[in-house]
Formats: structure tokens, sequence, C-alpha cells
């Protein structure tokens, strides 16, 4: 299972499905992406190889899009298919998860009680309904993601797209790894670096309890309280 994340001046296509074969080797069941599109995010799923996806794609292209998430998952929570695959979209909030949500069940009881309609049985669905909550009380995307942090119990990395903030991808974990790279007029997100390494080797680890807002220029990256965190790029020794 595996997150790649981009933000640039290419075409995020290309740049997703170019992690996801390098985050292959991690292991998965199925792999989707989204892209921030003129105005909307599209979201493409495959149950399998992500040669479907990259097959699907040819024949039924996505907009052209700088700015978009991708995910290889390895079910742990609902069968691999096409529904339970990755990304998950509530209201403004689109999201890739690698983990496991352990109180996932508790969260959902409580957000179908406020009116959310899950179609999937992950637990991946209920941490964006949980972010979308935490968005429409406080409507801004770190705040929210400050809060939902507290909400989630167990292992998670993100990768969030908000569909009002198109300049931004968003990304925090707890347990399970992400690192961000550093491009020339283009950042990355991803589980390792192996799946940008042929377009960066300047690289950050996100912490737990680390919260990273990633543009195309910049990267900001913020505690829990919102206080902003300076951290040094370290350069990978590892070929591409
Ligand atoms: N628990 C999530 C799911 O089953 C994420 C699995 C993963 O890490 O790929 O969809």
């Amino acid at each position: 299972c595996g997150i790649i994340a981009y933000t640039g001046k290419r075409q995020a296509v290309d740049m997703l499905l170019a992690g996801l074969f390098h985050l292959e080797y991690r292991g998965y069941d199925s792999s989707g992406i989204a892209v921030l599109g003129k105005n909307k995010i599209e979201l493409r799923k495959k149950k399998g190889k992500v040669e479907e996806l990259k097959k699907s794609i040819l024949c039924h292209p996505l907009s052209k899009s700088t700015i978009g998430i991708g995910h290889t998952r390895w079910a742990t929570h609902g069968v691999p298919n096409e529904i339970n695959c990755h990304p998950h979209q509530i209201g403004n909030i689109t999201l890739v998860h690698n983990g496991i949500i352990e109180n996932y069940k508790t969260l959902k009881n409580s957000l179908e009680k406020q009116g959310y309609v899950f179609v999937s049985d992950t637990d991946s669905e209920v941490a964006a309904a949980c972010l979308n909550a935490c968005y429409k009380e406080e409507r801004h995307a770190l705040k929210a993601m400050a809060k939902a942090y507290q909400l989630l119990e167990g292992s998670f990395a993100f990768a969030i797209l908000f569909e009002d903030h198109k300049e931004a991808i968003y990304a925090m974990r707890k347990h399970s790894p992400l690192v961000i790279g550093y491009g020339e007029d283009e950042n990355f997100v991803a589980s390792d670096i192996s799946a940008f390494l042929q377009f960066s080797k300047k690289f950050i680890t996100l912490q737990h309890e680390e919260l990273a807002e990633i543009k195309k220029d910049n990267v900001h990256v913020y505690n829990l309280e919102l206080k902003e965190v300076y951290k040094e790029p370290e350069i990978s020794l590892l070929d591409a």
C-alpha cells in the first residue's frame, strides 16, 4: 500500500501513475487517483494492477491537471473492489489513506446520526467524513485537520484535497510513514521516497502531530497548535 501526491508544472496523471508504479513493491490489491480538474475533482479507481488503472485512463482520459493524489490499497476494511478503492470523497474532502482507523465504527455511528451516508465498507471513508465534519465547524483546512487528528485513533497517513483550496495538497500522519519531496516548481508527498526519487532527492520526513500544506512552490509544516515548524530538508543518497 502506498501514497503519492503531486503539485507542480507537469501533468499530475503522469506523475501519479509513475509514482504508483514505483510503490507497487509494497504490495496492493487496487489503485486509484484523483486530480483537481478545472471545476471539480475527478476520480478513477481500478481493482488489480496499476497497469489496469493506466489502461482505463488511456481509454477515458481525465482532465488535464497539475495537482492530484494517488493510492495503492491493501484492503483491511472492505473487500478489494472499486467502491472500497481510494481516493474517498465526502463533501469537499477527497483523500487517500494508508493505515487503519481503529475507532471507525464509533465514528461512523455518530457521523451517520449527523446525516452522513457511506457508500464503502472502509475505515478510510469514515476518516473523510470526520474531516468534512471538522471542516464544517472550523471553515479552515489546517484547523479541521488538527481537530480530526485528535478524533482519529489508530494509524494513518493521509494526502488530502480540499475542493475549495485548489492550490494545495494537505498531509498528516500517525504511525504510517509519509515524506514530502521538494522539486523545482513542483512538490511531492509519498509513503516513501522511491515514489518521486527520479524527480527529486530533496525531502523531509513528516512526523507525528505535524500537518503539512504543500503548494507547487512552497511547503509549510505546522504542529497541532498551528504553529509553523521549520524542517531542514535532507538529500537522499539513494539512486533513482
Ligand atoms: N484501511 C484502509 C482500507 O482498507 C487503507 C488500507 C491501506 O493502507 O491501503 O481501505
